[in-house]
């Protein structure tokens, strides 16, 4: 297979900010949570599966799954989050190898917020790429991002790893405190790493 990079990070950390950078330099990005999207969105290939499981009331009337019902849904009960995540765990592998084997660029991004959280990631790349940075600043970006109060950004923090864990689970570190300018030199400096591994297949 070819070679192939796991980008993580908690929320807000910078991920897209940092992919869209190696897709400038010409690695090719596999967004696995835009996958999980478009699967569940409508004509995707997970809602008629949703539909038999969950019923009707968890589809739009556009055809997509109503993401609002369905998080309280899965939150109140773990077992549905079992099912539901049964039936998209096996099609965003199978839509992510897709997208691995129509891949162009020199090298692969796969982009997985919860890659530490769901443990099988670490396995299917060569390497682990943890964008970091400084939980006041990740909070102040989140809070200004998505207009959400302090306690509701640390909720979600709280719910996912914590940062230690997903420094201890990296290969390489990408520190986001700066400005976006300030990561292009790191981003350069990994790409080069990066392609180098590559070629050394
Ligand atoms: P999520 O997990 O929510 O998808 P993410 O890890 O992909 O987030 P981004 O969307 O890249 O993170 O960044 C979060 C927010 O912080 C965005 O509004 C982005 O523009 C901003 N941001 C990221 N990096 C920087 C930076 N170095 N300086 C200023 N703002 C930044």
């Amino acid at each position: 297979p070819p070679f192939s990079v796991g980008l993580t990070g908690g929320i807000g950390s910078g991920k897209t900010t940092v992919a869209d950078m190696f897709g400038e330099l010409g690695a090719s990005l596999i967004d696995t949570d835009a996958i999980a999207h478009q699967l569940s969105a409508p004509g995707g290939r997970a809602i008629a599966a949703i539909r038999n499981s969950f019923g009707t009331e968890f589809i739009t009337e556009a055809g997509a799954m109503d993401r609002v019902r369905m998080r309280a849904h899965v939150f109140a009960q773990p077992p549905a989050r079992k099912q539901l995540e049964a039936i998209l765990h096996p099609l965003i592998r199978s839509e992510t190898a897709r997208a691995a084997q129509e891949a162009k660029g020199a090298y692969l991004i796969f982009v997985v917020p919860l890659l530490v959280e769901s443990g099988n990631w670490q396995s299917q790349t060569a390497r682990v790429l943890v964008v970091d940075c400084e939980e006041e600043i990740q909070i102040a970006r989140v809070m200004r991002r998505n207009n959400l109060t302090r306690a509701e950004v640390e909720a979600i923090m709280a719910a996912q790893a914590s940062r230690q864990a997903r420094l201890a689970a990296a290969d390489d570190v990408l520190e986001n405190n700066g400005d976006a300018a300030a990561l292009m030199p790191r981003v350069q400096q990994l790409h080069s790493q990066y392609l180098a591994l590559a070629a050394a297949g």
